[in-house]
C-alpha cells in the first residue's frame, strides 16, 4: 500500500478502508512515511474530512499507536474531564478530588500550557515539590488509593498524535474538526477510561469561535467514544470573559484552594458543579445531574473534597501546607501594580488579549522550550455587564517579577487596557448569569 495511493484516494474525496488508515497511522508512528506525504494527507483531510467509520478507525489507530494505560484493576468507574482551553480555566484542580470525593476515580493526563491558554500541569508545579512526571504504575496505584492522580503525557501515549501535531502546526490543518476530535481523543481513550466529559469552550477567548462549530467537533467526539465502547457528555461553554478572577499558575491555585474550601467566584464553582454532576452520571454514582450536583456542592462544603486534595499534593511530593495557607507556600510575585479602569459598563472582555498579557508577564509560554514564572500573571476583578463607577478601586492587579524598565511590563499594561470595552451607556442588558450554554448528553 503506497502512501501516495491513499493520500490521491483521500484528495479525490475517496473513503480510506480501515486497513488503508491503519496502515498510515502504522507508518507516522513508526517514521517510515516520511514529513512530505503525512502533511499531504493532513491537507487532504483538512479539505474533505473524514465519515464517522474512518474518523473512528483513525481515532482507534492512533490510540494505539502507544501504550494504553491498564486500569482494569480498578473497581470504581474511571472519568476524566477534558477541556478544549480557556483562560484562567483552572477547573481540573477543584474539579478532580471533588468528584473523586463522591466515589468516581479521575485518571487526569493533562498538558502544560502553550499560547494564550494556561496548562494544569504548570499550575500543579507552582506548588512547591509538586510532581507530575509520575511512573505509570505510580499513577495506577494512586487512582486506586486517593481516586485521583494528575500527570503530564508521557512519551508513549498515543505518539501517532505528537508528530501529527507537530506536523498540523505548521501546515495549518490544525483548524480541522477531524483532526481536532482524534487528536484529543487518542489521549484521551489511551488513560483508559470508562468515560469522559468534554468541557467544549465557545467564543472570544477559545478554540471554537461558535456554537454550530463547537456541536459539531462534540458530535466528531461522541462518535469516536461511541465506537471505543466509551460514555460521553458534552457541556459547551461560554468563554467571552476568563474564568474565575485569576490567570496565571500560582493565582490559579489559589482560587482553586478557594474553591476547595466551599468559596471562589460563582462562574468557577458553577463549572465545577455542572461538569463534576456530569462526570458522576456518567460513573454511575449520581441518578441525575441535580443529584450530582448536590453531592459535588456537598464534598466542597464539608471539606472532603480539600482533604483529597491535601491527600494527592502530598502523594505526588508537593507541600499539603498549601492547602491551609496558601499565601505562605505558594511562590509570590516581586512586585504587584494595580490598573483602574475607566468608568461605564465593561461590554465585552477579551480573554485571549489578558491570556497573552499573563504570558508577556511570564506566566506563559511562546515556545515550548520557554520557562515559566510560577507567580506572575493577572487578578481581575472585573466582570462583563458591571459598572465601573467613576474613582472606582482598581479593578486588576498585575503580579510580576520583571523590572520596572523591562518593555514587556509596558506591553502587558497596554494589553490588558484595550482588552476591556467599556461601554457609556449604562442600561444595557446584563449578561447571562450562566456559563453554561448546552449539555449534550
Ligand atoms: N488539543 C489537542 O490535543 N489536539 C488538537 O488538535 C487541538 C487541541
Amino acid at each position: 500500500m503506497l502512501p501516495v495511493q491513499l493520500i490521491r484516494k483521500k484528495r479525490d474525496g475517496g473513503e480510506l478502508a480501515d486497513d488503508e488508515l491503519r496502515a498510515f497511522v502504522a507508518g507516522v508512528t513508526d517514521g517510515s512515511i516520511p514529513d512530505y506525504q503525512v502533511a499531504a494527507m493532513l491537507m487532504a483531510i483538512y479539505f474533505k474530512g473524514m465519515g464517522d467509520r474512518e474518523l473512528a478507525t483513525w481515532a482507534d489507530a492512533m490510540t494505539r499507536s502507544g501504550d494504553i494505560i491498564d486500569l482494569s484493576s480498578i473497581a470504581r468507574a474511571k472519568i476524566d474531564k477534558h477541556s478544549t482551553g480557556g483562560v484562567g480555566d483552572k477547573i481540573s484542580i477543584p474539579l478532580a478530588p471533588a468528584v473523586a470525593a463522591c466515589g468516581v476515580a479521575v485518571p487526569m493526563v493533562s498538558g502544560r500550557g502553550l499560547g494564550h491558554t494556561g496548562g494544569t500541569l504548570d499550575k500543579l508545579e507552582s506548588i512547591p515539590g509538586f510532581r507530575v512526571d509520575l511512573p505509570v504504575a505510580r499513577f495506577v496505584e494512586l487512582v486506586d488509593k486517593l481516586g485521583v492522580c494528575l500527570i503530564g503525557q508521557t512519551a508513549r501515549v498515543a505518539p501517532a498524535d505528537k508528530r501529527l501535531y507537530a506536523l498540523r502546526d505548521v501546515t495549518a490543518t490544525v483548524e480541522s474538526l477531524p483532526l481536532i476530535a482524534s487528536s484529543i481523543m487518542s489521549k484521551k481513550l489511551a488513560e483508559g477510561i470508562d468515560g469522559l466529559v468534554l468541557d467544549c469552550k465557545v467564543g472570544r477567548g477559545a478554540f471554537m469561535k461558535t456554537r454550530e462549530r463547537a456541536r459539531e467537533l462534540c458530535d466528531l467526539m461522541r462518535a469516536i467514544a461511541r465506537a471505543a465502547g466509551k460514555r460521553m457528555t458534552c457541556v459547551l461553554t461560554d468563554m467571552d470573559a476568563p474564568i474565575g478572577r485569576t490567570i496565571g499558575n500560582a493565582l490559579e491555585i489559589r482560587e482553586s484552594i478557594e474553591i476547595l474550601r466551599g468559596g471562589g467566584p460563582a462562574d468557577t464553582r458553577e463549572l465545577v458543579y455542572v461538569l463534576g454532576a456530569e462526570m458522576l452520571v456518567l460513573g454511575g454514582a449520581a441518578a441525575d445531574a441535580a443529584d450530582g450536583q448536590a453531592k459535588i456542592k456537598a464534598v466542597l462544603a464539608d471539606g472532603r473534597a480539600l482533604e483529597v486534595f491535601r491527600r494527592v499534593v502530598e502523594a505526588q511530593g508537593g507541600d499539603p501546607r498549601v492547602c491551609d495557607a496558601p499565601g505562605k507556600v505558594l511562590p509570590q510575585a516581586t512586585a504587584r501594580e494595580e490598573l483602574t479602569l475607566p468608568a461605564g459598563r465593561i461590554a465585552a472582555i477579551d480573554s485571549e488579549a489578558l491570556g497573552i498579557a499573563a504570558l508577556v508577564l511570564g506566566a506563559g509560554r511562546r515556545t515550548k522550550d520557554d520557562v515559566i514564572d510560577p507567580a506572575a500573571g493577572l487578578v481581575v476583578d472585573a466582570y462583563l455587564g458591571e459598572i465601573v463607577e467613576p474613582g472606582a478601586a482598581p479593578q486588576i492587579w498585575i503580579h510580576h517579577s520583571l523590572s520596572p524598565q523591562d518593555g514587556r511590563l509596558a506591553e502587558a499594561r497596554a494589553m490588558i487596557s484595550r482588552a476591556f470595552v467599556i461601554d457609556q451607556d449604562l442600561t444595557a442588558a446584563p449578561p447571562p448569569a450562566t456559563r453554561i450554554l448546552e449539555v449534550i448528553r
